[in-house]
């Protein structure tokens, strides 16, 4: 029974995973139960949320909060990158690390700071919104 439960939690960890490797998939826990449930007709809810609390905590995936309403989940993956939201909107803008990389450099020197933040969300108005509000 034991063997039974653990198999279960780790195909779904599995699934998470293929689910997230998409390119640039970043979802909501309640988007990655909706889309495992065809797959696992009889998984519940909080074994997926569950699942991404695990993954989360041993630094396979990162959860953001987009300011979509519900955090937002996806690999860690090799490649850090960063965004700008729009909060007219709401469309989401994909940073290149190096954009911001000289940035973390500078604080850790300065601060002299180890800093682990991979993926960093900044919030705005894109300029299409801007020109709106005008
Ligand atoms: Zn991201
Ligand atoms: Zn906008």
């Amino acid at each position: 029974m034991f063997w039974v439960l653990m198999m279960k939690s780790s195909s779904v960890q599995q699934l998470i995973l293929e689910l997230l490797q998409q390119e640039h998939a970043h979802f909501s826990a309640h988007e990655i139960y909706t889309q495992l449930k065809p797959r696992l007709p009889s998984v519940n809810p909080s074994t997926v949320y569950r699942a991404l609390e695990r993954l989360t905590t041993s630094g396979e995936i990162s959860v953001s909060d987009m300011g979509t309403g519900a955090a937002v989940y996806e690999m860690v993956g090799s490649s850090p990158h960063h965004h700008l939201v729009c909060q007219g909107c709401h469309r989401v803008i994909t940073l290149e690390n190096k954009i911001v990389q000289p940035l973390f450099d500078e604080l850790e020197k300065r601060f002299n700071y180890q800093l682990t933040t991979n993926h960093l969300v900044l919030f705005g108005y894109c300029q299409e919104c801007s020109s709106k509000k005008d």
